[in-house]
């Protein structure tokens, strides 16, 4: 549609201040004249009629004021960096073959496309992580729903696209939002390892990200083992169709202790050649260190709040390498929704309404929540 018939105001969710805790007070408005204006897009933009969105750990931080320093306006933000949806009007730069690439090289991006975005928008394309085609870790990139105010929780968002993928028929909009954070950054993670099909990687967290990372290294014939503390999700590994090698529930193990850690290690097939942590639980990443190969590589996805534990003894003795992987870029989302089509890969999702954020952030801290929670943003697509 011309840009001019996208309404000024829409229904959405808005952030209007921080709310301490985990977020389950409710710390969104539910409004219906939210500002939108479209009149004159940059030649980047991508307008989006949102249908699905996820929510992600990052948008309780968001809530929290852990993200502030990247607040490019202030508040009020629209949240949500897992939008999908259908192109509804393009900038110029947009509209031409240089976004070929969002849709595997085929053709440009164009209006009534199903498409995702990741968080990214606007880098500065100046500094040397741009030149040398890093745009994640420009310092002055934008994140949707985190420091630019638009987001995936309302009718429509203005998204870039130099991180949209198009989606293709056999991915649905509940399967496609969770891979543009979720899915993207244990995709990115898995690939930066670099391991030889065989190889055993152990997933230390088995919420979104890990059961979804869990099939992706199926998928790349790796040996897959998955640990988490809780019974639900482990169970909802073992119930896919690319389910793990094994699983193990680690709640009661202390990682100080060498008997029980060494019952872990038996218990999963042996040391891992690599660990990927995507929780936030501090005991996880101490276990994860210490149930790693000899010349092996932590790899740090999750976020906690306090600092990672990380004795000199396995980092010397054990020639340990502890890396952190962060989101992706545009190809590895395209290579990633790609990879979901074709291998099948199931994305566990639970979804709520636009008027059930308090019931999701409830559920999303309960020990038996399994999968990922996504909204429905449009009901009509
Ligand atoms: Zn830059
Ligand atoms: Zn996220």
């Amino acid at each position: 549609m011309p840009s001019a018939d996208i309404p000024p105001k829409m229904r959405g969710l808005l952030l209007e201040r921080f709310v301490e805790g985990k977020g389950e007070d409710d710390p969104y408005t539910l409004r219906s004249d939210i500002p939108f204006d479209a009149s004159s897009l940059k030649p980047t933009d991508v307008v989006i009629r949102a249908a699905v969105a996820g929510v992600c750990h990052t948008d309780i931080m968001t809530v929290r004021g852990e993200m502030k320093r990247f607040l490019k306006e202030g508040l009020p933000i629209v949240p949500s960096h897992e939008p999908t949806g259908v192109i509804v009007a393009l900038g110029s730069e947009a509209a031409s073959e240089k976004s070929a690439p969002a849709t595997g090289g085929k053709r440009p991006l164009k209006e009534g496309d199903r498409v995702g975005s990741l968080a990214h928008k606007e880098p500065c394309g100046q500094c040397e992580e741009c030149k040398a085609n890093r745009p994640k870790f420009c310092g002055n990139v934008s994140f949707l729903g985190i420091s630019d105010k638009h987001g995936g929780l309302a009718e429509y968002l203005i998204a870039d696209y130099r991180f949209v993928a198009q989606l293709p028929d056999e991915v649905s909009f509940e399967t496609g939002a969770p891979l543009m954070c979720a899915g993207l950054t244990i995709y990115t993670a898995i690939k930066a390892l670099q391991l030889e099909k065989g190889k055993h990687v152990c997933i230390v967290g088995a919420g979104a990200l890990g059961h979804i990372g869990s099939q992706i290294a199926k998928s790349k014939r790796l040996r897959v083992s998955v640990l988490d503390a809780r019974d639900a999700p482990l169970e909802l590994c073992n119930s896919l169709r690319l389910k793990p090698d094994a699983t193990y529930n680690c709640g009661k193990v202390d990682a100080d202790d060498e008997q029980a850690v060494a019952a872990v290690v038996k218990a999963i097939g042996g040391e891992p050649d690599a660990t990927i942590v995507t929780t936030d639980a501090i005991p996880a990443f101490k276990l994860a260190i210490n149930i790693t190969r000899k010349h092996g590589q932590m790899q740090v996805v999750g976020q906690p709040a306090d600092p990672i534990p990380i004795p000199f003894y396995p980092l010397i003795f054990r020639d340990l390498r502890v890396t952190g992987s962060l989101l992706g870029n545009q190809q590895d989302l395209k290579e990633l929704v790609d990879l979901v089509g074709r291998e099948g890969i199931e994305v566990k999702t639970k979804t709520f309404k636009l008027d059930e954020l308090p019931k999701l952030l409830g559920e999303l801290h309960s020990p038996t929540f399994a999968g990922k929670a996504v909204v429905r943003v449009g009901e009509d697509q």
